[in-house]
């Protein structure tokens, strides 16, 4: 089965409104790849782009109600977002958001219509103690026991050691973590698993994404410091695009 990649942006606490406004002026997109931005949630209810979707870094578990500070996934979906990213390492470590509550984020997300871009990734002191598979099998073991949800959500491969470090996964390396998120999931539901967008993340650059898009279980980008650029974040999408057959 082709999956169609997936190029998203987080601007995390980065941009301005004149920033934005420049870089949707500049953002190239192509029909073969499906692009998206996560600037600073205030932002969100102005930005439009024809054929550019938008999507929130974070999102509240809850519902609407007595949560001082956090946006809900109906509020989200209200102006227009169509993504949001759940359990990224900035929000596991600054955030102390725990495995249980990002799949309950993704099951709050996925039911407002939001498809949730669910982080996982282990730490440098993991990998090096050979904890890789176990870890990401911890942060994904609430997700997959949500049979409602795991059919509507993107997973983003993040190795924590290659954010905003400018230290990437080898493609190999990255495809290996990759081959093992699908079968997590196949173990749950096979044809879940085939259609799964996994997206790797971390100094995803021009110069490395071909590669990493080229991988067979690595279907698409999440980009972080260099979506902040459109010329760079052009270039990510074109190499993403040229892994399509025609
Ligand atoms: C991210 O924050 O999701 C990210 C991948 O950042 P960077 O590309 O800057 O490593």
């Amino acid at each position: 089965m082709s999956i169609t990649p997936l190029v998203m942006g987080n601007w995390k606490m980065n941009g301005r409104a004149e920033a934005l406004q420049h870089f949707l002026e500049d953002v190239q997109l192509t029909t073969k790849v499906d692009t998206a931005l996560c600037p600073p949630s205030l932002y969100l209810a102005s930005a439009f782009k024809a054929g550019l979707a938008f999507g929130a870094q974070d999102v509240s578990a809850e519902t609407d109600g007595a949560r001082t500070g956090e946006l809900s996934a109906a509020m989200l979906k209200d102006v227009g977002c169509a993504y949001a990213l759940v359990g990224h390492s900035e929000r596991r470590e600054y955030h102390a958001e725990t495995n249980e509550l990002v799949a309950e984020k993704a099951s709050a997300a996925v039911a407002q219509g939001l498809v949730p871009v669910f982080c996982v990734g282990e730490t440098l002191a993991q990998r090096e103690a050979g904890e890789v598979e176990q870890v990401i099998a911890e942060q994904l073991a609430p997700l997959l026991a949500l049979p409602d949800v795991i059919g509507k959500v993107v997973v983003a491969y993040e190795p924590v050691w290659a954010i905003g470090t400018g230290k990437t996964a080898s493609s190999e390396d990255a495809q290996q973590v990759h081959a093992y998120i699908r079968t997590q999931f196949a173990a749950v539901d096979a044809k879940i698993a085939a259609a799964l967008r996994i997206l790797y993340g971390g100094s995803v650059k021009p110069d490395n994404a071909a590669e990493l898009c080229s991988m067979p279980d690595i279907n698409g980008a999440l980009v972080g410091g260099a979506s902040l650029d459109a010329a760079s974040f052009n270039e990510i999408i074109q190499a993403a695009a040229a892994t399509v057959a025609a």
